[in-house]
Formats: structure tokens, C-alpha cells, sequence
């Protein structure tokens, strides 16, 4: 019986899924029928399925390798291990190789017994590589291209590969080889590069909904940021694996120290760290569980774990882009996962400052302040944060009910009143005494607090001394930070003391409003646990003997991984052993129902599954 051509009997066979997800049932059709496709899906959305189903297909009906370029060189071999526990033969040729390796693979690939082949760009743009193309493609045995991280074509983004450009030489050299491209950063200035670039404007585009559904967007006002994250893990998030963002490297491995001293497992990474290490640590991360790791920027691009339950932040990112793809990277396997951010005054006073300070010029500077503006109204919005950032990206949508704003709106007060005392108070500073402070001592007088550094500047004599007792200190903080972030006020020199702007004259004379969300105080438990995800890992809830059975579960795949040296997710997701631990199938039939428990898996791993699972 030869194997079935159809994408839905692969989908059920290979990869023991039930159904396509979204639009890869039309663009596996098109693609795998010969058509040209450019993919626009967010991280998470399944664009893999999207060229593995037609390689495979088109395979099956004699018609050779699909090339799979990607700049990932570093996940390129757990990308074809995945293939290859799924039975489907696949290999890679980059620059780790060695050149008997290379050579093992080339004879794989001139036998035409690939089914997929990853490669990075400079590798195929060779002569060498290109012959050999060439002769595939005589013999009929070149089936696809599959462009993936398609933005990299693009200088306008930040992922820009001058190799990426060379590609146009395949559609010039094999016209009637089809073309996918894919990509999850696709504004529509970097959608128009790629279509020029790759000269895909015969293909057909398949442009996703950005909406990250199974993400919870929070994002909440610093105070005692590490004590916070610590409540934030500990009670939604024990034994999970996810990533906590910081601005530098300082604050990466103290921070990273200060959770390893609480017990928890976490990993520091950034660009100081020697490539080794960070290899190493990127490993851990991506093969065992629960590793938090603690990492600067330099750590995302290309991690594909599916099982990321949260990226929290501690510092602001730049804007609403890296926002977006940083907490991307949560929940990619689509069950509930948490985007948490901690933001303060100082994270927009440090990022005002970067962009003043650089070299850049004034253009590109206004650009980068209309940037962080927006991600600034992200973090004061009192309505829906989803609808916000779909907005941002062009998508028009409905308070999603999955956000903190949406589960517990935030109650606002006019703070126009205080604004104006802040301002005047500043005023008043450098009337009395020529000098400016920072936000701590502006505060203390306006809260008529009696310290040290009032008495020694004699600012209780000031008019403004004590005309905001009635405002809370975090109340006051969030009006300075609004205040900042409006541009009003100035943070200035070594102490960030602070400074009127023109444009503070308009809040003085009552021409602004300013309305402000009340800052939370940190939530009681019994509250904490309404908002929260009640449950942990596994994504589903299971009760307590499903939860004994996973957790055996866990532990088997945890030594088949170590084992076959394969990243846990690799052998399979935890929500395909949640449903085993749920379901408890006695028999290989009842197994396979299981969705991603392909033919193959079942084969391998059935016996040992159904033995895990009898106790
Ligand atoms: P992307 O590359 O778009 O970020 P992936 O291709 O890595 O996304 O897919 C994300 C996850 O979703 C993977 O773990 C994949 O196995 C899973 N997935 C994709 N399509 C389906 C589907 N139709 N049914 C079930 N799971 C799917
Ligand atoms: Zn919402």
C-alpha cells in the first residue's frame, strides 16, 4: 500500500493531529498543489505545518527534497531531529557540519531520499550547492523552497541578512520550482520588501490575525520589582519554564542570582557571556523543564520551545515591536500562558534619556520617541491592552476578556489637580534656590514628609510644602511618570533631577486633563487567585491521580530525551501527555487517537506509554 498524498491523511498519519489549525488547510492545498505562497502568521501560529505538509506530500507523489532556507543555524538540528522522530527524513548542511557529515548528506540529497533539507542562505547561494540544485532540479527531484524568517529580506527591520537579497536566484534559476515564504514580523512596509525582494508578486498571500489568544497581558507598576516577579512565579507559575527580560547585563545575573537563591532554577543570558556558556545555558533551557531563564534581548530570536508559560519583564522594552515579540515567545503551543511586565518611573526616564543621548540623527530620533510613546500608552491604558496592540499593528478588534484591564478594569481618578501642584513645586525649587531635585524629594514635599533633605534645603517653607498629603506616594509616582512620559517634565543630568519643559505651561494653566489609572495595591491572595490561571502546567486541569500519571509521564520522556539527546518537547508536548494522563488509553488503538501521536511516535513509544500509564 503506498502512503497516502493527501495533506489531512499526512496530518493524521505523520503528525497525529486532527485538523489544520486557522489557514494552513488552504495554504498546504495551494502550496502542495504548486502554487507560490507568502505567510504572514504570528509566533505560535503553525507555519511550520504549513511546507513540512506539502514537502512531504509532494515527496510521496515522486517529486523530491524541499529546501528549507533559514538563518537559525542553531535550531536547525533539533528542527530535523523533530522530523525525523516523526519518521520523515530530513537533514541539514550548515556550517557546524563537518565535511564528512556534509558529504553523507549530499549523498542522501543527490539520491533524491530527502523529504526536507534546512540550509542557511550562504550555504545555498554556493556554486556548489546551486550545481547540485541544478541537478536535482534536471532529474525533477527539486520540489519546493520554503523561505522561512522571509523579514530577514527586509532592511527595514532588524533582522536584516544581506544573504537573504541573493535568494531572488532561485525563482531566476528555477522558475517552476514553487515558492513559500513565511514570517511572523510583517509590517506592511516589510510585507512589500519581501514580495520585491523574493519577487513573489505572483504569489498568493495568507495574511493571519496577529492575536496571540492564549497570551494574558499584564502589566503592572513597579514597586519592589524583584519581590514582585517572586509573587508573580512562585503563585502562577511554580516548575514552569519562561523568560524574564532585563535591560542590562548587571541586572541579568543579579537577578538570575537572586532567583537561584529562592530556590528556583534560573539561567543567565546575554551577549558578556562567553559563546559557550550561552550555548550551554540556551540547551538547558530548551531540553529540560522548569528553567527560568534570566536574559538581556540577545536571548529570543529563533527559540521555538513551545512550552514557554510567561515572559515577564523587568525594564520597558524600546516599543510596542519588541513588546510584541518578546512576549511572543510564551505559550506558542497555544494553551494559556502570561505576558507580565513590572514598568516605573525609571523605566521612562532611561529610556527617554537612550534616545536623547544617541548618535542618531533627529529623524530617527523622533521616530524612536513616537515608538516608545505608544508602548507608554500601552502601560497607562485603563481599557483593553489586546485591542491596543492589535491596533497598533492595523487589526481592528473587541476587548478580548483575556488581559488585567479586561478581567479587573482599573479604576481611574483626574489627577489634573495634582499635576499641576507637581509642577509648581518644581517651579518653586528652582525659584527658592536655583536648584532641580529628583522625583523622591519632589514627592516628600509634596507630601509634606519632614527628612533630613528638606530641613537642610528649607523646603517646609516652601508654599507647595504639603499640599499633596491627601495623594499616596504610588499615586504621586504614577503623575511624575505621566508627567515624563507626556514630555512635561524633564529628567536631567547624573540624578535624573527634574526640569519644566516649555510645554509644562499648559498644564499649569488647566489646558490639560490628565486621568490616571489608580495604582493597584499588591493584591490580596484570595484576590490574586481569581485573576490568576488557578491551574499550573499541565495547561488543562487534571485531577490529582491524572496529575500523578503526568508527572510519571514527564519523567519517562524526560529520560527518553536525555537519552536521544532531544529537547523534552521533541518527543512530545506536554499537552499531548496532559490528554494521555487524562484519557488513560489501555490500548495502542485508543493511544493514536491522541492528538500528536503520529504513526511512528506510536510505534517507538506506544508500549512504553501504555506501561507509564498502567502504573
Ligand atoms: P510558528 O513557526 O508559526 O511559530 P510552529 O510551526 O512552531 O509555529 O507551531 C507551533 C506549535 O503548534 C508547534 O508545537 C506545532 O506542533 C503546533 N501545531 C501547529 N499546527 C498544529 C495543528 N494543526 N494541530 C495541532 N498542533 C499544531
Ligand atoms: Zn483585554
Amino acid at each position: 500500500m503506498s502512503a497516502p498524498t493527501d495533506p489531512l491523511s499526512i496530518l493524521h498519519e505523520v503528525f497525529g493531529y486532527p485538523a489544520f489549525r486557522g489557514q494552513q488547510a488552504q495554504i498546504v492545498a495551494h502550496v502542495a498543489g504548486g502554487g507560490d505562497a507568502l505567510v504572514l502568521m504570528p509566533t505560535g501560529g503553525g507555519k511550520s505545518l504549513c511546507y513540512q505538509v506539502p514537502a512531504i506530500a509532494r515527496h510521496r507523489a515522486g517529486r523530491g527534497v524541499t529546501v528549507v532556507v533559514s538563518p537559525l543555524i542553531a535550531l536547525m538540528h533539533d528542527q530535523v531531529s523533530a522530523l525525523e522522530e516523526l519518521g520523515v527524513h530530513a537533514s541539514f548542511l550548515n556550517s557546524t557540519l563537518d565535511s564528512q557529515d556534509a558529504s553523507a548528506v549530499e549523498r542522501e540529497l543527490r539520491a533524491g531520499r530527502l523529504v526536507l533539507l534546512y540550509a542557511a542562505p550562504e550555504r545555498i547561494l554556493t556554486p556548489r550547492f546551486l550545481a547540485m540544485l541544478d541537478s536535482l532540479h534536471e532529474r525533477g527531484l527539486l520540489s519546493l523552497f520554503a523561505i522561512d524568517e522571509a523579514h530577514c529580506v527586509s532592511q527595514w527591520g532588524h533582522d536584516f541578512r544581506e544573504e537573504y537579497l541573493g535568494l531572488s536566484v532561485l525563482h531566476e534559476r528555477f522558475a517552476s520550482v514553487p515558492r513559500i515564504a513565511l514570517t511572523a514580523t510583517a509590517d506592511a512596509h516589510t510585507r512589500a520588501d519581501i514580495v520585491e525582494r523574493l519577487q513573489l508578486a505572483g504569489a498568493h498571500s495568507y495574511i493571519s490575525s496577529f492575536d496571540r489568544p492564549n497570551i494574558r497581558y499584564r502589566i503592572v507598576e513597579k514597586d519592589e520589582p524583584r519581590k514582585q516577579l517572586l509573587r508573580f512565579l512562585h503563585d502562577e507559575h511554580d516548575g514552569d519554564a519562561g523568560i524574564v527580560y532585563c535591560q542590562t547585563r548587571k541586572k541579568v545575573d543579579e537577578t538570575a542570582a537572586a532567583l537561584v537563591a529562592e530556590g528556583l532554577t534560573a539561567l543567565p543570558y546575554h551577549a558578556g557571556l562567553d559563546a559557550s556558556v550561552r550555548r550551554s545555558h540556551q540547551d538547558r533551557f530548551l531540553r529540560e523543564d522548569g528553567i527560568v531563564m534570566v536574559a538581556t534581548i540577545a536571548f529570543g530570536m529563533g527559540i521555538d520551545k513551545p512550552d514557554v508559560r510567561f515572559v515577564a519583564h523587568l525594564d520597558l522594552p524600546k516599543n510596542i515591536e519588541g513588546y510584541y515579540q518578546e512576549t511572543g515567545r510564551a505559550g506558542r503551543d497555544g494553551a494559556p500562558a502570561d505576558a507580565w511586565m513590572a514598568y516605573g518611573l525609571a523605566d521612562v526616564v532611561n529610556q527617554r534619556r537612550m534616545i536623547d543621548e544617541s548618535e542618531a540623527g533627529e529623524d530617527f530620533k523622533r521616530l524612536q520617541r513616537g515608538k516608545l510613546d505608544a508602548l507608554l500608552a500601552l502601560a497607562e491604558a485603563h481599557d483593553c491592552r489586546r485591542v491596543r496592540l492589535l491596533a497598533y499593528f492595523g487589526e481592528h478588534s473587541q476587548p478580548c476578556g483575556n488581559c488585567d484591564n479586561c478581567l479587573q478594569p482599573p479604576a481611574t481618578w483626574d489627577a489634573t489637580e495634582a499635576a499641576r501642584k507637581a509642577l509648581s513645586c518644581v517651579y518653586r525649587f528652582q525659584q527658592h534656590g536655583g536648584m532641580s531635585f529628583g522625583a523622591v524629594h519632589l514627592i516628600d514635599v509634596l507630601r509634606g514628609k519632614p527628612t533630613d533633605k528638606v530641613a537642610q534645603h528649607q523646603h517646609d517653607r516652601l508654599s507647595t510644602f504639603g499640599i499633596g498629603a491627601d495623594v499616596s506616594e504610588a499615586q504621586w509616582r504614577s503623575v511624575l511618570r505621566q508627567l515624563i512620559a507626556l514630555g512635561y517634565l524633564r529628567a536631567e543630568g547624573e540624578f535624573n533631577t527634574l526640569a519644566l519643559a516649555e510645554s509644562s505651561r499648559e498644564v499649569l494653566r488647566g489646558q490639560v486633563q490628565l486621568l490616571l489609572r489608580v495604582p493597584a495595591a499588591a493584591p490580596k491572595r484570595s484576590e490574586r487567585s481569581r485573576t490568576a490561571r488557578g491551574d499550573k502546567t499541565p495547561p488543562l486541569p487534571l485531577d490529582e491521580a491524572a496529575r500523578q500519571r503526568f508527572d510519571a509521564l514527564k519523567a519517562w520522556r524526560a529520560e527518553v530525551a536525555r537519552a536521544h539527546n532531544l529537547p523534552a518537547f521533541v518527543v512530545f508536548h506536554d499537552a499531548t501527555l496532559a490528554q494521555m494522563a487524562r484519557e488513560q488509553p489501555g490500548s495502542l488503538d485508543g493511544l493514536a487517537e491522541i492528538s500528536g501521536v503520529g504513526a511512528k511516535k506510536l510505534r517507538d513509544y506506544g508500549d512504553d506509554i501504555l506501561r507509564v500509564l498502567q502504573g
